[in-house]
């Protein structure tokens, strides 16, 4: 069944960030006849609106100017409709996972009219981030901060007093905080959303649009994977039966263990490594590659487990794990390390040896869509599946693995996945990311190996933090920055960061990068004397000049 309706483009001027192309879309959507509005980003300048036949131009150009922007009719047409999809379907869209992606994907569903099932099971809603990822880590990470800090003070005259009194109380404001976000931040968010459905239970796929839930049969126009991944632990004999630690449990604990062994060296392992030691573990960190985090270039890898050790974390690298074995409280781990055999001892064991993806045993296989071997659902740019009516979005369709990504690819897998034929493609120009050790690894764009491998032509300018103002006045200048610019066009194509704190200073590259800023703008540009974002200055002006010779605030 169809119905006539007007399928009107409007010009919209005076858009500038995402929150307005937001704005917009509720002022058209506010217009009584409107049925949806399509505002696919703030730069394109374009509302693609569908509404019943009596609403008019005038209508649409008045709510556009009542939010504050300018808009022009650039075409208008009569479509035949098809009948709301929720009547042949249950739902226009049944996402199957309840994590970032999942509730990203659903509020964007619900923003263009549209009704949404969540459906969860395995981890509590909200997934990995603010269950066992992202919010308890980056708490206990703080936590452990602090504590040493106080505990090592690098001012003359400070005296050092502190430890950890009560493990069970830091763990339980943990979860209080935990508890308290996924509230907030989850459940309410959709509980008042009339187009969006939570349910509980185990998705399994079982057609082109059906999921099934609880032994019932869901309908949709579009199905969505936001299945996540899920800590890999490598078949070692003995493993299972000497009990280990994953992200699931660790931040669980109530207790610091006495003695940790970490199995992996990237992101996941170097910060639970660093938060227990700091917390009064004794920590040993077995690496199967040469370096840990084997992806960043060897100087800055070197200087962080450089730092790492001298904070007592013992870092072993070139490591083959052969059985793990546990004999009361003890557990000892047997490795080939650089090709000699030791045994390792602690008390417990972390293993954080890499995530799979959670697309198998779905059922997507029985429907004809591909799926990784490594778990991992493979997808197009538009984030559809070998299926053009099942999408894939976050942690499940693989690298990138941050929450900010997933929510992105929710929000877009939605929209394109209820757009037709009008789908945009995902963009990671200038990502941006960091590692929360202390001090930060952050990085974004290219490194210069990387540009070189492009065929970009490049060189760098590496600032050390003992040249910078803020870090003096800290008296910590551990780390350094590094620019990298393209050598034809004096543009930043990337930049890595060790520094504490060194994370916040990646938005300002990160934008550099997108907007095609010069290095030599940046380094004209006012950076607050004393601030950590001086070091982009000075990074900024090493390509020209010698930073050691300069005066204060970089005169
Ligand atoms: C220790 C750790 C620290 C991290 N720290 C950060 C950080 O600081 N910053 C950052 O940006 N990112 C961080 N991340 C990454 C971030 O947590 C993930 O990228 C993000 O949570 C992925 O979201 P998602 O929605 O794709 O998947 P998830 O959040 O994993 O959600 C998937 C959900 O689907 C459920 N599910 C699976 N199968 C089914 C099924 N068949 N039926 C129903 N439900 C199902 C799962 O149980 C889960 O609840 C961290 C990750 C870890 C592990």
């Amino acid at each position: 069944m169809t119905r006539p309706m007007i399928e009107v483009e409007v010009t919209v001027r005076g858009m500038t960030c995402d929150s307005c192309r937001r704005y917009v879309e509720e002022s058209l959507r506010g217009v009584p006849g409107v049925d949806s509005v399509q505002v696919a980003n703030w730069q394109d300048g374009r509302a693609l609106v569908v509404a019943h036949r009596n609403v008019s131009g005038k209508d649409l150009v008045q709510a556009v100017e009542k939010a504050g922007y300018s808009a022009e009719i650039l075409d208008r047409r009569t479509i035949e409709k098809a009948e709301p999809a929720a009547r042949r379907h249950d739902y226009d869209l049944v996402i199957v996972g309840g994590g970032s992606a999942a509730f990203a994907a659903a509020l964007r569903a619900s923003e263009l009219g549209a009704h949404a099932v969540i459906i969860n099971d395995g981890l509590p809603i909200g997934g990995t981030c603010v269950n066992v990822g992202c919010v308890p880590s980056k708490t206990l990470i703080r936590a452990a901060e602090e504590l040493h800090r106080a505990s090592h003070p690098r001012f003359h005259g400070v005296r050092a007093a502190a430890g950890v009194s009560d493990p069970a109380a830091l763990f339980e404001q943990k979860r209080e905080l935990v508890n308290e976000l996924r509230e907030k931040k989850y459940v309410d968010i959709v509980s008042g959303d009339s187009n969006v459905t939570l349910l509980e239970g185990h998705g399994r796929v079982t057609g082109q649009h059906t999921v099934e839930v609880n032994g019932r049969g869901i309908s949709a126009r579009r199905i969505l994977v936001a299945t996540g991944a899920s800590p890999f632990v490598p078949d070692i004999p003995g493993m299972a039966e000497s009990g280990y630690l994953t992200n699931e449990t660790a931040y669980e604990l109530n207790e610091i263990p006495e003695k940790l062994i970490v199995l992996g060296g990237r992101y996941i392992a170097l910060e639970t490594a660093q938060m227990f030691a700091r917390l009064g573990s004794r920590v040993t960190v077995l690496q199967r590659s040469e370096r840990i985090l084997p992806n960043e270039s060897e100087e800055l890898t070197e200087a962080l487990a450089g730092y790492l050790r001298k904070e007592g974390i013992e870092i072993r690298t070139g490591v083959q794990i052969e059985s793990v074995a546990r004999e009361e409280k003890t557990v000892r781990v047997k490795a080939r390390i650089n090709g000699i055999s030791e045994t390792i001892e602690g008390s417990h064991v972390f293993v954080a040896t890499g995530r799979r993806g959670n697309a198998s045993g779905l059922g997507l296989e029985e429907v004809g869509v591909a799926v990784g071997s490594d778990g991992y659902l493979p997808v197009d740019e538009f984030l559809r599946t070998s299926s053009s009516s099942i999408f894939g979005a976050g942690d499940v369709i693989g690298s990138p693995m941050f929450v900010y990504t997933a929510a992105y690819e929710g929000a877009l897998a939605a929209e394109n996945a209820l757009a037709g034929d009008r789908m945009s493609a995902r963009d990671y120009a200038a990502l941006p990311w960091v590692i929360f050790t202390d001090p930060q690894v952050a990085g974004v764009g290219l490194d210069e190996k990387q540009a070189r491998e492009k065929g970009i032509d490049v060189d760098a300018s590496v600032l050390p933090m003992d040249l910078l103002p803020r870090a003096l006045a800290a008296f910590d200048t551990r780390g350094f920055i590094k620019l990298v610019r393209n050598t034809a066009t004096d543009r930043l194509v990337g930049a890595r960061v060790l520094a504490p704190e060194g994370g916040e200073l990646l938005m300002e590259l990160s934008l550099a990068i997108r907007y095609e800023i010069t290095v030599s703008d940046l380094a004209a540009r006012f950076h607050p004397y004393l601030t950590l974002s001086e070091a982009v200055k000075l990074a900024a002006i090493g390509f020209t000049r010698d930073v050691k010779t300069l005066s204060c605030c970089a005169g």
